[in-house]
This record gives structure tokens, C-alpha cells and sequence, in this order.
């Protein structure tokens, strides 16, 4: 089967990145995290103490980032670099996933994550999560996934995933913050988050990740015939 395009959206924390992770290691193809290039830009604002409601400061500030993902062999991951710095680990901390959601709202924001991420598909052979992927970045992919899961289910997971890093983390933190991202994510003028119609949808509040892989895997297989 030729190489196509795979689009995962959804809500935060419900396992999109598992998933695409899943199915880019058993097609052969590569995973491209897009959050976390919102979550580097939020990084690089941050530190540098850009004011990010100043259209002219932010343009500015844009034009001194270079993002690429590099694959490192210790954690057989791909992970995010910012100006060349490794900067994976940071851009999971809570500092910027209580900005990124904001920062994320900027139309030249966005256009600058949307134009690479569309030059990261230009070959195909590539499965893409985030929010707008199937319906602003790659409106033609020929598989869409839109996923969600029970709420408490979500935090429960994103809770024990950044406990490991910081114990002092709370349930509630992480609840909030989950909460919050996903409103402001549905609600921004720009790209909202939403399920595209052509996108299946996939709970997977009860699902074992073998499940999940096996429904994706399913419908590729349904793509064949
Ligand atoms: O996927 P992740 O939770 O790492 O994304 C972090 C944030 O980046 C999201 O809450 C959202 O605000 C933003 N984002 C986005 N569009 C994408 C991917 C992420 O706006 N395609």
C-alpha cells in the first residue's frame, strides 16, 4: 500500500501520542509530535520573557527559533530541539503546559508550527497528533482519528506520567490544567480544536493499548479493500 498521512486530534491526555507512536512503529513511519512544538515556542516565550499579547514582539521573537526533532538512540524516541538545544524533557513540565494553551492561540503562532509540520508530510509515511491536524494542517489525509476519553481516565494517566518526574505535582494541578487547555483549545478563534468530518472517532476510556492499536490497525486494513 502506498504511504499515507494518519491524523490523530483529540483531547488532552487521551493517549493520541501512545497511539501514533503505536502505529508509526508498526507501519514504518515517522511520528510527528506537534504539541510539542507548541510547547517549545512556549518554552523559548518564556525564558525570554516575550510579551506574547504584542504582535510585533512575538513576529520577532518567531524569527529566532529553529525547532527540529532528532531521534535519539537512548530513548528510541524522536525528540524536540530548540535552537539545538534538547529540550524534550523541559517542555513537559507544568510551567509550560500552563502557557502553552495561550501561546497556542497566536495566529502567527500558528502559522509558523502549521507551514513545518506541512513540509514534515510533503513525502507522506507519517502519523501526526495534535488538535487541528486533520482539520487545518492536512485537510486531505487520507486517515483521520479523533480521540477521547473519560475525563477522569485522562487526568489519572497525565497525573501518574508527570508524578514520576515531579512527586510534588497534585491530582488537582493536573485536573485544572487539563481542563483549561482544552477549553481554551475548543474556543480559540483560530484552528479550534475539533473532531473534522470525515475524522473516526475513537474512545478509549476502556480500551487496553493493544485495543487501541488494533481499531487504528483495522481500519487501515478497512483503506485496502
Ligand atoms: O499535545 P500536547 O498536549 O503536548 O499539546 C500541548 C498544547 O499545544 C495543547 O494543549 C494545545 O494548546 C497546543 N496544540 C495546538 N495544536 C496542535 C497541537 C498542540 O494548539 N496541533
Amino acid at each position: 500500500m502506498e504511504k499515507i498521512i494518519i491524523t490523530i486530534d483529540g483531547w488532552s491526555s487521551c493517549g493520541k501520542s501512545t497511539l501514533a507512536k503505536q502505529l508509526a512503529a508498526q507501519l514504518g513511519y515517522v511520528y510527528i509530535d506537534s504539541g510539542a512544538m507548541y510547547r517549545a515556542i512556549t518554552l523559548y516565550f518564556l525564558r525570554n520573557h516575550i510579551d506574547w499579547t504584542d504582535d510585533e514582539k512575538t513576529n520577532e521573537a518567531l524569527n529566532h527559533i529553529e525547532l527540529h526533532f532528532e531521534y535519539n538512540d537512548k530513548s528510541q524516541q524522536s525528540e524536540m530541539h530548540l535552537n539545538d538545544e534538547n529540550v524534550e524533557y523541559m517542555i513537559r513540565d507544568l510551567v509550560v503546559a500552563e502557557k502553552v494553551s495561550e501561546v497556542a492561540t497566536i495566529a502567527a503562532v500558528r502559522t509558523f508550527a502549521v507551514a513545518q509540520q506541512q513540509k514534515m508530510g510533503e513525502q507522506k509515511g507519517i502519523v501526526m497528533d495534535g488538535r487541528d491536524i486533520g482539520t487545518t494542517v492536512f485537510p486531505e489525509a487520507e486517515l483521520k482519528i479523533f480521540m477521547t476519553a473519560d475525563i477522569t481516565v485522562r487526568v489519572e494517566r497525565r497525573f501518574k506520567e508527570m508524578y514520576q518526574k515531579n512527586p510534588n505535582v497534585t491530582i488537582d494541578e493536573v485536573k485544572n490544567n487539563l481542563e483549561m487547555r482544552d477549553y481554551i483549545d475548543s474556543n480559540r478563534e483560530v484552528s479550534p480544536l475539533r473532531r473534522a468530518a470525515d475524522a473516526i472517532l475513537l474512545d478509549n476510556t476502556n480500551l487496553t493499548m493493544q485495543e487501541q492499536l488494533q481499531f487504528a490497525m483495522d481500519l487501515m486494513a478497512e483503506m485496502k479493500n
